[in-house]
């Protein structure tokens, strides 16, 4: 679906026409869903309403911020960016931030600037986005994978220190779906063990850990402003921190390795480090900061409507909901799981149950692949530059793998995960309905689906 204005319009008013002869209310169908043909077999969808789209923007607030710094023709780095930086440090709860052009980039700066590089060992979830790895590899360290905690979906903490060895320098705990990981575990660990803590916060906006933001517990935090991220910009990244003299090397580094404060347009500023060129543009931070005021709010409607959701599906069998590590204070929700148990669902398979519940109007997904066992790794253990780091012994590929064997984190990925879309979460209790209604109509037809 084309996330333009106009276009959704026209998609409401063409579905919500065609749903108006067809669809029951979502409260006149609780009672009798199971006795229902389900949709994936030629039956009605619990659900034909479009739902909510994402990015979201207001014409009268934000489009001006946008159409001002075109005309103003200032669109490389300047007023709007520092702006926009000095709002998500506060955001955050950090005394510094700088702005870069994505989430990934975000990370193999904060890496390289905390000294991370060929030779050294970083633990890292094998459940996240494959930007978390990449920027671990970027650098030319060694990932190491630490096995899932299929409860929380997070980085499972006690199982971090029985892989450290005298080469381990990092964690990169993700706060993966946007709920939050244990940083007071993780901390604890990366105090004892002296590393550095990277958080890869890129999924998890605004989310809390005793009322303070996830983002500001490790050495940096990174952040995301993709255009499907709960702060959306069409591209964009953050790193956020309170250490002055890593957040002045990782500014010289965005840009051009030239010295803290110098601006853009300087071409003679005694350049100090060997940089890279990561600038975020005045029009994105324009953008950003429109999102930014709706951020909050949004997030809490994310909370409502997941508990509510977590509360009225928990009550099906074969759904077992996520639990949220101790102390969370809010989620961000960039996706709501919940983990899938065939045994409830007479033998029903996965693949087959999100088939139906597609069918159903209600749109989900199997979500990620073992990131462990992916063949990037031995592309990058082939190259050039890896070679020459590492010895044969530690490039070999089925060694590694068995070395990074994830067994909780397979079962997680390749049968059990279900995911539902942080844009759902910004709909109505009877969105949530339909999300339950649904679930509940492929449970009572499992027999029926399966044959
Ligand atoms: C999106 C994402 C990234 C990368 O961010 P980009 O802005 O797309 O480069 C990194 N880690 C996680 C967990 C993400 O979801």
């Amino acid at each position: 679906m084309k996330n333009k204005n106009f276009g959704r319009r026209d998609f409401i008013r063409t579905t919500g026409l065609a749903a108006a002869g067809t669809m029951l209310g979502p409260t006149m169908l609780r009672a009798g869903v199971g006795t229902q043909l389900p949709a994936v077999l030629g039956g009605t969808p619990v659900r034909t309403k479009a739902w909510p789209v994402w990015p979201i923007w207001n014409r009268e607030t934000d489009e001006p911020l946008v159409v001002d710094d075109l005309r103003s023709g200032v669109w490389s780095r300047a007023s709007l960016v520092t702006q926009f930086e000095k709002e998500w440090g506060d955001f955050i709860g950090t005394r510094r931030c700088l702005t870069v052009v994505n989430g990934t980039n975000a990370l193999i700066t904060s890496l390289l600037q905390l000294g991370i590089g060929g030779g050294d060992e970083v633990i890292v979830p094998p459940y996240t986005f494959i930007a978390t790895v990449a920027a671990v590899l970027a650098t030319g360290a060694m990932p190491v994978f630490v096995d899932t905690d299929i409860a929380t979906w997070q980085i499972d903490p006690e199982k971090i220190e029985a892989k450290i060895t005298p080469r381990t320098r990092a964690i990169v705990p993700v706060h993966i779906l946007g709920l939050p990981a244990d940083m007071v575990k993780i901390m604890a660990i990366a105090k004892k063990h002296g590393l550095v803590v990277i958080e890869d916060a890129c999924q998890a906006h605004g989310a809390e850990i005793g009322g303070r933001k996830v983002g500001s517990f490790g050495d940096a935090g990174c952040f995301s402003f993709q255009n499907s991220k709960n702060l959306a910009i069409g591209e964009g990244g953050a790193i956020t921190s309170n250490d002055d003299a890593f957040m002045d090397k990782c500014y010289s580094y965005h840009n051009y390795g030239n010295p803290y404060g110098s601006v853009v347009g300087q071409v003679n500023a005694g350049t100090l480090i060997a940089g890279n060129k990561l600038r975020l543009t005045e029009y994105q931070a324009a953008i950003g900061i429109g999102q930014l005021k709706r951020l909050p709010g949004e997030t809490e409607l994310r909370n409502a409507n997941a508990a509510y959701l977590r509360e009225r599906i928990s009550r099906i069998p074969g759904v077992i909901p996520y639990t949220l590590t101790p102390n969370v204070t809010k989620a961000a929700f960039h996706l709501f799981p919940f983990r899938y148990d065939r045994n409830g669902f007479k033998g029903l398979s996965r693949a087959t149950f999100l088939k139906a519940l597609n069918a159903e109007g209600i749109p989900c997904s199997e979500g990620y692949a073992p990131l462990n066992k992916m063949p990037y790794l031995q592309n990058a253990f082939q190259s050039k530059n890896y070679k020459k780091m590492y010895t044969a012994a530690e490039l070999d590929i089925h060694a590694f793998n068995e070395r990074n064997n994830c067994p909780l984190n397979d079962r997680l990925c390749n049968e059990e995960a279900v995911w539902f879309y942080q844009s759902m979460l910004l709909g109505t209790r009877a969105d949530m309905d339909d999300i339950v209604n649904a679930i509940q109509k492929i449970h009572d037809n499992a027999d029926k689906i399966k044959a």
